[in-house]
């Protein structure tokens, strides 16, 4: 499948798509969110690299309207400046990644290769990490092949950090993945089962805290 890029800058277009060939990935390159929509009907794509700087509607509008009319495909967004405040809007509106204006092709394409390992893993239902296996199916957290007895909550924080792992996970998402009907959960409520999911994961994969935008896991560098 092909990526769509959304980026009105020739210039800028043209790096992204030479260092997307050279990485064997082809590309088909749109100047508008307008023009995104209109590509987006007739065919499928892998996934989408969007600046925030269009003409007419702009990038952060596409992901929002992408996400409402049901496109799960992943979506990195381009920036000339990314301030916490423009992170947090990219998240809530569906946003899976930030790379910040100026940037090398190869750091691009290394996102986009992430970006996408992670959405075959999420549809493939089990990912692999160092030494962690995640069977989201089954719902079986396995940590150098003996599996891990988590609580019902417990797996609902990891599966929502898995499905974005190596992304930042805001704690309002969080909070609304492990939510029932009958329970409203408190930021404090998820502090405590990430704590909890930390001391299970032991040095197998990190749970970071970001300030201000929520957690990031990360997988533990190899032994
Ligand atoms: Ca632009």
């Amino acid at each position: 499948m092909r990526l769509l890029i959304v980026e009105d800058d020739d210039i800028v277009a043209d790096a992204i798509t030479r260092g997307l060939a050279a990485a064997d990935y082809s590309v088909l390159w749109v100047t508008s969110a307008e023009a995104a929509q209109a590509a987006l009907v007739n065919e499928e794509f892998a996934m989408a690299v969007i600046d925030v700087g269009l003409p007419g509607a702009d990038g952060l509008t596409l992901v929002r309207r992408l996400r409402s009319a049901g496109k799960t495909m992943p979506t990195l967004i381009l920036t000339a400046r990314c301030t916490l405040t423009d992170k947090v809007k990219a998240l809530d509106l569906g946003a899976d990644d930030f790379l910040s204006k100026p940037f090398e092709a190869a750091e691009l394409a290394a996102r986009c290769r992430a970006l996408m390992r992670r959405s075959y893993g999420a549809s493939s239902g089990i990912i692999k990490l160092n030494r962690m296996s995640v069977d989201l199916l089954g719902k079986r957290l396995c940590i150098d092949d003996a599996e891990v007895e988590l609580t019902a909550r417990e797996w609902l924080v990891l599966e929502c950090l898995v499905r974005r792992i190596g992304l930042i996970v805001s704690k309002e998402r969080l909070q609304q993945a492990v939510a029932n009907p009958d329970h409203d959960i408190t930021a404090n409520a998820v502090e405590v089962h990430i704590s909890r999911l930390r001391a299970k994961l032991g040095s197998a994969a990190v749970v970071r805290s970001l300030r201000g935008l929520g957690y990031r896991l990360e997988e533990a560098k190899p032994a």
